[in-house]
């Protein structure tokens, strides 16, 4: 039996022109160079991240300036959480003023959903003494509630962390009022600090295929994303930081001074020359994508309802990526391996957390009980979904849930 793959959100395959893009810097007559290297061979391959670096910025509305690339969107959530809290520290404790106010404690708030390179980064920090965390909750439709933003507001408040889409709903966030609240804070109150905080952070890896990520529009501070996840390779991402906001970031990987003096370590050049591509080719089809990925949810969702009367999706039906479902089956446990024996990839939970079976915190969050969290799987389409694709994997569910 072919296996049906739809579990897009947790990565995605390489577009075939992105291969192409990335060949000639990985083989010996091409740009295999050092970066840092003075020569041709070093000054080729420069050339290719200077090149990169100038596409993926116009993806999102930034200059090349903004973009730091690193290893992927883990490293990038680390280096702007842990980055801006270093330099918090560093500048605290360079300031007069604050010496005497050594006893303050600044406050990061995320959502209760985010991506465990964020959630979890945030909670070791907490743990360590470093930061005072807020957790802000969201509704059943896993949508973060912004008026919990607005209460924990406060001057220690130095960063803000949401996510664009969550990668187990595909639930939208309120990213522009987000940065509305913000701003408002900040003209209001956020006097503190010289007036720097609160930053807004997005991580957007999840929305790159579907939606506009126009920095200036969103108007956030700094923003995450990944190449694998927009049919690019694996092993390379991207922190925007907004100009004027690099320097309230400390680097967290410290060497030879690459990026900028933010993210040190040979660059992984035919990766960045692959995700700007990858990068470059979401952006210009994200309108017709988002269109017909919603048709291909819709039908997917109508279809098992038609034949499954019971099922219900997790979250919203609409304000949702709609390269991301989320479903629960009554009765049904184990779906994970009832998938897979139909020869379907999907997930009963984030990738990342599926091996460990902990419950998935998103669904959590969004007050589903216990019984429900285990018989609800997340399937995600992509690029290469057909429309026969999901009539296929229907009748395989349909199947194996009556059997
Ligand atoms: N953030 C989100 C929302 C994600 O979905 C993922 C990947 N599961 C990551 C961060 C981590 O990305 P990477 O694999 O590039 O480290």
């Amino acid at each position: 039996m072919k296996p049906i793959y739809l579990d897009y959100a947790a990565t995605t395959p390489l577009d075939k022109k992105v291969i192409d893009s990335m060949t000639p810097f990985l083989e010996q007559e091409g740009g295999f160079g050092n970066p840092s290297s003075l020569h041709s061979f070093g000054q080729r391959a420069m050339a290719a991240i200077d090149g990169a670096r100038i596409m993926l910025a116009k993806t999102i509305a930034a200059n090349h300036r903004e973009i730091i690339f690193t290893s992927g969107a883990t490293e990038a959530n680390n280096l702007i959480i842990r980055g801006i809290l270093k330099s918090f520290f560093k500048n605290k404790k360079n300031s007069s003023a604050d010496k005497q106010n050594c006893s303050i404690t600044p406050r990061i708030i995320v959502s209760e959903i985010e991506h465990p390179s964020v959630l979890e980064t945030v909670k070791i920090l907490e743990k360590e003494g470093a930061i005072e965390a807020v957790y802000l909750p969201v509704d059943r439709f896993g949508v973060v509630d912004t008026a919990a933003l607005e209460r924990s507001l406060n001057d220690r408040t130095i960063l803000v962390s949401v996510m664009w889409v969550n990668n187990e709903t595909g639930a939208v966030q309120p990213i522009e009022k987000i940065s509305k609240i913000i701003e408002l804070f900040k003209k209001n109150e956020g006097k503190n600090y010289g007036g720097n905080y609160p930053l807004f952070h997005t991580d957007a890896v999840q929305a790159f295929n579907c939606f506009d990520l126009n920095v200036i529009k969103s108007g956030v501070d700094l923003m995450t994303l990944s190449s694998h996840k927009v049919y690019g390779p694996k092993g390379a991402g991207a922190s925007y930081i907004k100009n004027g906001v690099e320097i309230l970031i400390e680097p967290i990987i410290t060497g030879g001074d690459q990026e900028y003096g933010l993210r040190s370590g040979t660059e992984n050049v035919p990766a960045i020359v692959g995700f700007a591509s990858a990068a470059h080719i979401a952006h210009n089809t994200y309108k017709t994508e988002f269109e017909r990925l919603k048709k291909m949810s819709e039908r997917f969702f109508k279809k098992i309802k038609k034949e499954f009367p019971e099922v219900e999706i997790n979250g919203s039906d609409s304000g949702r990526s709609p390269h991301i479902i989320n479903l629960y089956f009554p009765g049904h446990e184990n779906l994970g391996l009832v998938m897979d024996m139909a020869g379907i990839a999907a997930s009963s939970g984030s990738a990342c957390s599926q091996r460990y079976e902990k419950p998935s915190h998103v669904l959590r969050a969004m007050s589903l009980d216990a019984s429900r969290i285990k018989n609800s799987i997340r399937f995600s389409f992509g690029r290469f979904t057909e429309a026969k694709d999901i009539d296929d994997a229907i009748g395989r569910i349909i199947m194996s849930l009556n059997k």
